[in-house]
């Protein structure tokens, strides 16, 4: 039933006793043994690194002490040890068990079949130790392998808590920069997320409102910070922008209501914060209190209204006598019609067409001289101006019949070239009117230099690319020179003995008041060319 044991290194200093032990070993049935034997512990172990040996017997004999037997042991890990004592002495036996050999038997007991299941069980044993002591290497091997995995896991993770402490370090830093960036600039920073409510304001804006940041934050914006009428505009244009996708709305002019009730006005520019889904997160809007712009902007305009008030009433007191002759004929004939009637009663003769022809050309002439009035009362009344979308082509039409008057009265042929299908302007149309008739004005003054059959003023409207409409005004007078013309847009710049010089700085401030231009072509003897220039209307106003 068990293993044959194939060699057997024996320890034995007494000849005797070697060939009993001998005899004993290789008579025992069964098994297969070679059987080698030494006198002494110094041969066994040189043997032991000659030859393989499943099992040392060893006679106490030839033991020695302790000490020696456990260098066996250490040196021979996988050979059986069989101790081969004198006499029973358990304490002993025990000690040299302790010591590393895995039986102990005394030379008494030694007979053949004792001896042979000690060596086999000795055998078996040490082969068991030594399956468990493999089995505990590849454990203890696998354990450090572990650990060592472990370790550099351990590691590893201490790297990214190391990083992940330095990102934060680094974000700290960062929003610590941007609070201070954002705190130090005079602009008004809000940010709102997607529902408007306000996520952030910076010092400025908190300075100007008079809330605090606490009293802000999770609030919509429209509910301290604008005014009841405007909240609507403000919920739209999020929603345009958050659910819709559009841009951000830029330069937008919106009241800003304080905490003290004042309201100002602010322009914003805004841009979006997507998350990482493309979904917009925040709006980030940055704001400039312009109201002081807004009211320079807006005494600047009453100022040019009242001046281009003074300049019309100063062109109707230069045309009075071209007026007065203009009203002068039809009032001469009312009255001559007038007069034929009473004649034409006073005899008797009564002829009731006749009297109806004269009536008629009465009220014609009237109507003629009424209308003459109603434009120089609406040329230089005083009421509110307004821009409103209108036909340029029907604002020179409007002036047609006073630029006429004075065509007239200097002699001058006037023309007028009306562009087809021209989109409306958005424009203070008394204003305009005023531009157009002191352009022609200026242009039939200038003429007065040429001979009449050359006077020749060209009233024409047009199309300047696709964002502006003109009003050309060319004449063929002296011309300019380039240096006068660098002049003439100079306040109180003129060549007139009773000039004012104001005329053309008011038309270029009431060009660019209205987000236009005037220019001048012109070469000496050739005439000029003004071109007064508005921009389309698009419909926002
Ligand atoms: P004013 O008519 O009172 O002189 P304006 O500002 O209207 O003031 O004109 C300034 C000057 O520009 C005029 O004095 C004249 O010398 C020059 N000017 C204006 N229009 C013409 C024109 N069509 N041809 C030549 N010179 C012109």
């Amino acid at each position: 039933m068990y293993a044959p044991l194939q060699r057997i290194l024996l320890v034995e200093p007494d000849d005797d006793d070697a060939r009993i032990i001998g005899l004993a070993l290789t008579g025992e049935a069964g098994g297969r043994r070679e059987v080698e034997r030494v006198r002494d512990l110094e041969a066994a172990l040189h043997r032991l690194r000659e030859a393989d040996f499943e099992v040392l017997l060893l006679s106490e004999r030839a033991a020695g002490d302790l000490r020696a037997v456990h260098r066996v042991v250490e040196m021979e890990p996988r050979l059986a040890v069989v101790m081969l004592a004198e006499e029973e002495d358990s304490r002993r036996h025990g000690e040299w068990v302790h010591a590393g050999v895995q039986e102990v038997l005394a030379k008494g007991h030694a007979n053949g079949p004792t001896l042979a299941r000690v060596l086999q069980y000795a055998h078996e044993r040490k082969r068991t130790e030594e399956v468990l002591r493999t089995n505990q290497m590849i454990l203890e091997a696998r354990i450090e392998d572990r650990t060592r995995h472990l370790q550099r896991l351990n590691e590893r993770l201490r790297e990214e808590i190391r990083q992940r402490e330095e990102v934060e370090r680094e974000l700290r830093r960062e929003s610590a920069f941007i609070a201070t960036v954002l705190d130090t600039v005079s602009a008004l920073v809000m940010v709102v997320d997607r529902q408007g409510r306000i996520h952030e304001v910076n010092r400025a804006l908190v300075e100007l409102c008079g809330y605090s940041r606490d009293d802000l934050r999770g609030r919509p914006c429209w509910d301290p910070l604008a005014r009841e009428e405007d909240r609507a505009a403000i919920e739209a244009l999020l929603e345009a922008v958050v659910q819709r996708g559009e841009d951000p709305p830029q330069g937008l002019e919106m009241p800003l209501l304080t905490q003290g009730g004042q309201v100002r006005l602010i322009r914003w520019d805004s841009a979006v914060l997507r998350d990482e889904g493309g979904q917009v997160e925040y709006v980030v809007a940055c704001g400039s209190d312009v109201t002081e712009q807004h009211r320079a902007k807006e005494r600047e305009r009453r100022r040019l209204l009242e001046l281009a008030q003074a300049s019309r009433l100063s062109t109707m007191g230069e045309m009075a006598a071209e007026i007065a002759h203009e009203l002068n004929q039809p009032l001469s004939a009312i009255a001559n019609y007038a007069r034929a009637g009473v004649m034409l009663l006073r005899r008797g003769e009564v002829d009731p067409q006749g009297l109806a022809r004269a009536f008629e050309e009465i009220a014609t002439q009237a109507q003629r001289g009424g209308e003459v009035i109603r434009r120089l009362r609406q040329f230089v009344g005083k009421a509110e101006l307004a821009r409103v979308p209108c036909e340029i082509n029907a604002l020179v039409e409007e002036m047609r019949r006073l630029i006429e008057i004075e065509a007239r009265w200097n002699q001058v042929r006037l023309e007028i070239e009306p562009a087809a299908d021209l989109p409306p302007v958005f424009a203070d149309r008394i204003l305009v009117e005023q531009v157009i008739l002191n352009l022609a004005r200026n242009a039939i003054e200038a003429m007065s230099e040429v001979a009449p059959r050359r006077r020749r003023l060209v009233l024409r409207t047009g199309r300047d690319h696709d964002d502006m409409i003109f009003v050309e005004v060319r004449d063929s007078g002296p011309g300019m020179s380039p240096e006068r013309m660098a002049q003439i847009f100079d306040r109180f710049f003129t060549t007139k003995e009773q000039g004012m010089g104001i005329g053309l700085s008011i038309c270029r401030s009431i060009a660019e008041s209205h987000g236009g231009r005037l220019t001048v072509e012109s070469r000496p003897g050739e005439g000029a060319c003004f071109r007064f220039l508005l921009p389309v209307w698009r419909g926002d106003g």
